[in-house]
């Protein structure tokens, strides 16, 4: 009999799989192989198993060992294939980014913990003796569904005598989990639907059994949330299903995970981020590939966890550039979730008030369901006035308005809550010197240094650069240094000073830096602990904030007229998010947005609420510019540290694409607006297409052809699909 040669995925940056010999393992698609690789042993995943290799069987090395588990089974399998593909990222790097580090290791995995329990499926139930109460309480409980150790306890304190008879009976599963730890404290009422969201509801319910994308589109209080939860009730009613909730950051929103936790309480709920240690996250994508967990909520990397009876994906804030991977494989998890959802053949629910452009033509195209929330959910909660204080006629100091002190100062007097919206973290963005106009770079990169004043530092916020405040200027000696602009801990500053007895906070990425810090901050807010909340995009998110009824903006001029395509897209998004921290509950909210140029278009769609007509307006936009969404990019990224030989390469690779084809348009090489990032030269290909198909014909025959020319395993380059900037 001919030996078995198994085909096998390493992490290796090459773009093919290897063979090995099987020496007697009992080997499926989708074990974790041990193999010798150049010198070193590496955990492999086994994606072919076959009777023949391209080497003479005596030259090839046999595995090392092979575990006794699959950790991809075949859809995963068939999903991270295409990503592979699509992505022009190889198999074996694909495969194995998307398991937990703990099972990237050689070194067995598992930690013991805590686990729940499931009846095997399909099994025949024992017959347990009435005087048996625990044993026959517990196996009735089981039967509607997986229970927690701590469930068990409820049910009987004798539960885990009980559960080792199972065991025994050998109709039990046990997966390990981790203790849930306890979040925010959240309201389990169930609210009555309103008309639109029981519409919602029956349109996605209609038609389970097929794919189907949704786009589920209402502003901030407009009953999304419930949606979703209600639909899980309805979906994960039928036995083993599950459901996947994707969302931009998880630690940026603890409450939705809190309602999720306490409305669905039935049904074991994991989570997936990189907040978890790692052996969190193994221990929750167990639970979730073994099917014992029904809900995962995760951010980007979990739209690849294996789960076997996924029936329904939720993507929370689908517009969020957070969704995208910006190194190794640049995925999107949106569109990667929206492939997976097709293979699978189940409906997928996109969430957001500011819809990305991208999914909002599909809806215009009637591609994708449309259900629109257009009411807020609580009765009498009023959408907020916004108004734009024009800067130019009322000038600033210290970055705030005579108008929006005063506003501040009125809630204070009513003591209801104020926040105050700025994008950009640290003291000031540039220190300056008034003699000479020097303003402090990064050496490295083509942008400022930001001012942290309570470090006495200046740091870069795109490489990490950091260094002591200079005491005087380094260009002409002048010792009258001054940082310009405003920044969060600045007008903390401020702030303090002008209300000395009201209690401010401030949420940026340097505050919140701990794992809880945010979740006990807005504890705080919701406690009425707090006057005046300064942040930056971090709390724009889905907070719930019932006392809060003002919302200042400053600062967001640059983004009106930034020369990134999407970045008026971005700024609308944000404000409109923002502006829904207002007058959520009873009391009807206030926006005062500080700008020079208060007739610029978006501020008229933001006082109407009106993202439609702004929508319209973009997509018209982006259409004449052939951007996209009607147009599809593919980004060649190059860097070294002598921009010559970036542009070297990159001459030859437009060459050698134009060359392959006509369908598909090649710009450049062109500089991106970052020209120099930690000390690297960079240079952008831009390929432009009028389908996907195009694109991706060129990309096929172009990528191999560029893997073999000298300067590419000379220099550093990637290829971003649809990428958000360029
Ligand atoms: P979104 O996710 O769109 O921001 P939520 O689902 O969080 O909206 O709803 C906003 C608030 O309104 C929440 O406090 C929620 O409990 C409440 N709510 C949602 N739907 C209803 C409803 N049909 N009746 C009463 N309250 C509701
Ligand atoms: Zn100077
Ligand atoms: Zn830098």
């Amino acid at each position: 009999m001919s030996p078995q040669i198994l085909k096998i995925a390493l992490d290796v940056p090459l773009n093919r799989l290897f063979d090995y010999l099987n020496n007697g393992f009992d080997v499926q698609i989708g074990s974790r192989a041990v193999v010798s690789f150049s010198g070193r042993n590496l955990v492999g995943v086994v994606v072919e198993i076959a009777q023949t290799s391209d080497i003479t069987i005596d030259k090839l090395k046999p595995v090392i060992h092979v575990f006794d588990d699959v950790v991809f089974e075949a859809a995963t399998f068939k999903l991270l294939k295409f990503c592979a593909d699509y992505y022009h990222y190889p198999l074996g790097q694909t495969l194995i980014s998307a398991l937990p580090l703990r099972l990237r290791q050689i070194k067995p995995a598992v930690t013991r913990k805590s686990f729940i329990y499931a009846l095997i499926s399909e099994t025949t139930l024992p017959e347990i003796p009435k005087r048996q109460v625990v044993l026959q309480r517990i196996l009735n409980a089981l039967q509607s569904g997986t229970l927690t150790e701590h469930q068990l306890a409820d049910i009987s304190a004798g539960w885990r005598k009980a559960i080792t008879q199972l065991k025994e009976l050998g109709c039990l599963q046990q997966t390990e989990v981790i203790a849930v730890k306890p979040s925010l404290r959240s309201s389990n009422i169930e609210p009555e639907l309103n008309s639109e969201q029981q519409r919602a509801i029956q349109a996605i319910l209609s038609g389970t059994d097929n794919f189907k994308p949704w786009l589920l589109h209402g502003i901030t209080g407009s009953g999304k949330t419930e949606v979703y939860i209600q639909l899980l009730q309805r979906i994960l009613a039928e036995k083993d299903a599950q459901a996947l909730i994707l969302v931009p950051e998880i630690n940026l929103t603890p409450q939705l995970e809190a309602r999720f936790r306490s409305r669905l309480s039935q049904y074991l709920l994991v989570t997936l981020h990189s907040n978890l240690s790692e052996s969190e996250r193994l221990q929750n994508w167990l639970a979730a590939s073994t099917g014992a967990a029904k809900i995962v909520i995760g951010t980007r990397l979990s739209v690849f966890t294996p789960m076997p009876n996924l029936k329904v994906m939720i993507i929370d804030e689908e517009h969020d550039g957070s969704y995208k991977q910006q190194d190794g494989m640049r995925y999107h998890a949106r569109d990667v979730a929206m492939v997976r959802a097709k293979q699978l053949g189940i409906p997928i629910v996109l969430g957001s008030a500011t819809p990305s452009l991208e999914t909002w033509y599909q809806a215009q195209k009637q591609q994708y369901g449309l259900l629109s929330l257009k009411a807020r959910a609580v009765a009498n909660a009023a959408l907020p006035k916004i108004h734009c204080i024009d800067i130019a006629k009322s000038p600033t100091e210290n970055g705030l308005s005579p108008l929006l002190i005063a506003a501040m100062r009125e809630r204070l007097k009513r003591s209801e809550q104020s926040l105050l919206f700025i994008n950009r973290r640290g003291y000031a963005p540039v220190m300056h010197c008034s003699a000479c106009q020097w303003v402090a770079p990064c050496m490295r990169c083509s942008a400022r240094l930001v001012v942290h004043l309570s470090q006495k530092r200046l740091k870069c916020h795109h490489c990490g650069y950091e260094q002591k405040i200079p005491l005087q200027c380094p260009s002409c000696g002048n010792p009258d240094l001054k940082p310009i602009g405003q920044a969060t801990q600045r007008l903390q500053q401020t702030l303090t000073a002008l209300f000395p007895d009201a209690k401010i906070a401030r949420v940026d990425r340097d505050s919140m830096r701990s794992k809880d810090a945010l979740t006990d901050l807005l504890t705080k807010v919701q406690n009425k602990e707090i006057d005046i909340l300064i942040g930056t995009q971090m709390l724009a998110k889905g907070h719930d904030f019932p006392y809060l009824t003002l919302v200042g903006v400053i600062d967001i001029d640059t983004a009106l007229f930034s020369s990134d395509f999407r970045a008026s897209e971005r700024l609308f998004s944000q404000l409109m998010q923002v502006s829904g921290r207002a007058g959520r509950a009873q009391i009807a909210g206030e926006v005062l947005i500080q700008t020079a140029f208060p007739q610029h278009i978006l501020f008229d769609a933001l006082k109407s609420q009106d993202y439609t007509t702004y929508a319209e307006e973009l997509l018209n936009e982006r259409a004449h510019m052939q951007f996209p969404p009607t147009s599809y990019f593919a980004l060649l990224k190059a860097e070294a540290s002598d921009f010559s030989q970036v542009s070297q390469f990159l001459n030859i690779a437009g060459n050698l694409a134009r060359a392959l084809s006509s369908e598909v348009t090649i710009y450049g090489p062109v500089r991106p607006q970052m020209e120099r990032l930690q000390g690297m030269e960079r240079g952008h290909l831009m390929l432009q297409a009028a389908s996907r198909q195009a694109l991706q014909r060129l990309l096929k025959n172009w990528m191999p052809q560029l893997r073999l020319e000298k300067l590419a395993s000379k220099i550093r380059w990637a290829l971003d699909i649809d990428p958000l900037e360029f």
